[in-house]
């Protein structure tokens, strides 16, 4: 098969968070399956652009509306990432250095999906299918099936796959002449609520929608943004199929990020030295539990109740634990976190920024990961912990809670709460403190922890079925 994806992030080119991720592994092993797997991606201003050698692929000349542009699709030469990657070129547009952020995003990524659905309605061969990720890709489906001028493509069958359904890319109508001409009769497919809704459409559009698990799945048809009732309607063709990590970039024995190398049998040494290295540099002292909190410092991810949390746990429960936390978001949290270090007993420190070495040391040298998420799709820290031997604490939804067993709980190895409330955090740092205490039963879940297979192996398949059920028998 060739599949070609369609996403406005892939490691390692570009990453915000977990769609990244994806889209840099799910085609790396769709092609060690066998298939042909391409990423059509912006070209950003990155450092990967920089460092590396491309050739353009093709030039073509488009619109937005009424402005008239030229784009390029660059290739990059040595296939390094295991797929085939290309990038979209649109000279001021695209070419900058963040992926999100700006004024002109809705313009910004019309423009580029454009481009991809011109430059492969310029291909003598069409691809078996089309797989766009997330809302900045979800205007294809509408656009193969109903736009005139791509008549040509409209038996390319689409996969929408939502790595998070909270940010869907909504446009005023006074955007809608972007779209290239098409049939007005489906103009209801475009729109949700009276604005031009990009995840919607797709929802609406493409032949199959996944979800990044099951319980995710579940929770958009009573919680998704506005768009509930469709979900309920468009259950038929959703399905949930949970992500999951590249084993080649995040593996203890082999990290590039880190520099003590441990195995599931070296685990306590391995561990024990990374942490000596984050104790040194954030000023921890080494014999507390080491809690991290690693991500986005949003309201989904729960951060806003991270400061009392802190705050309520060394009151409580006393100062018998370090806390270290890497991310950005949104001012006030971050405010609230940095105003943390003054309380510091040499137990609390942060990082503001992203940084993907330190994170990679901090799944390898913490010894629990905390995610106290209201929204979590899927959630890929909790699987990197895991593989590193780190504990989550984790709260009950999304694929969070199709990922973590409590260890309280047969077969369990996590710590798991029910409410995104500051009691329940505290009280799970609580008993993360206690676990900590038990050595035997730490090292029994470390190396339980560390042998759960959360490779992409069986996701892999489960997409290949999907794509196959869809794509016409020859
Ligand atoms: P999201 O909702 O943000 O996509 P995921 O759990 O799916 O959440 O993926 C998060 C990914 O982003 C992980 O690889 C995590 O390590 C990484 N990440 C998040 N914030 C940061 C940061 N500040 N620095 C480095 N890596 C980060």
């Amino acid at each position: 098969m060739e599949i070609i994806h369609v996403s406005a992030e892939c490691y390692p080119v570009a990453k915000a968070g977990g769609l990244g991720d994806v889209v840099g592994a799910l085609p790396k092993y769709q092609t060690l399956a066998g298939h042909t797997a391409k990423v059509v991606m912006p070209m950003y201003r990155t450092k990967f652009l920089m460092e590396n050698e491309w050739e353009v692929v093709h030039k073509g000349y488009t619109n937005l509306g009424s402005w008239w542009f030229i784009y390029t699709v660059i290739k990059e030469k040595t296939n390094k990432l295991g797929f085939d990657l290309y990038l979209i070129d649109i000279n001021g547009l695209l070419d900058r250095e963040k992926i999100y952020g700006y004024d002109d995003d809705a313009e910004r990524f019309t423009a580029f999906q454009i481009c991809v659905v011109d430059w492969i309605a310029a291909w003598k061969h069409h691809p078996d299918l089309i797989h766009v990720h997330d809302y900045h890709a979800g205007l294809i489906p509408f656009m193969i099936r109903y736009c005139y001028r791509y008549q040509q493509l409209q038996r390319i069958p689409t996969v929408l796959t939502i790595h998070n359904a909270e940010y869907q890319g909504w446009m005023g109508w006074d955007k809608s002449h972007f779209i290239p001409e098409w049939d007005s009769w489906k103009t209801g497919m475009l729109e949700w609520k009276n604005t031009i809704n990009p995840l919607a459409s797709a929802v609406k559009c493409a032949w199959k929608v996944t979800t990044v698990s099951h319980s995710y799945l579940d929770e958009l048809r009573y919680a998704a943004n506005g768009l509930e009732a469709l979900f309920e309607y468009e259950k038929g063709k959703c399905v949930g199929i949970l992500n999951g990590i590249d084993t080649k970039v995040w593996d203890p024995e082999t990290d590039i990020y880190i520099d003590n190398h441990y195995s599931i049998h070296s685990n306590k040494e391995g561990k024990l030295k990374s942490k000596k290295i984050l104790c040194e540099r954030f000023d921890l002292e080494l014999e507390k539990p080491l809690i991290v909190f690693i991500g986005r410092l949003v309201g989904e991810k729960g951060a806003d109740l991270i400061p009392q949390a802190i705050g309520d746990s060394f009151y409580y429960i006393g100062r018998k634990m370090n806390f270290l936390i890497l991310g950005s978001g949104f001012p006030n949290v971050e405010y609230q976190l940095e105003g943390l270090r003054t309380l510091s007993k040499r137990d609390y420190s942060i990082y503001i920024g992203y940084n993907e070495s330190l994170s990679h040391l901090m799944y390898a040298g913490a010894d629990f990961i905390l995610m106290p998420s209201r929204v979590e799709p899927c959630g890929l820290n909790q699987m990197y912990a895991m593989r590193y031997g780190t504990v989550p604490i984790v709260r009950n939804t999304g694929g969070l809670r199709d990922t973590v067993i409590d260890y309280g709980d047969e077969g369990g190895y996590g710590i798991r709460f029910n409410n995104p409330v500051v009691g329940d955090i505290t009280q799970s740092v609580w008993r993360a403190v206690e676990l900590y205490g038990q050595e035997e039963r730490l090292d029994e879940i470390r190396t339980q922890i560390m042998q759960l297979d959360f490779s992409w192996e069986t996701s892999v398949q489960q997409y290949l079925d999907l794509y196959q059920s869809l794509i016409p028998v020859k």
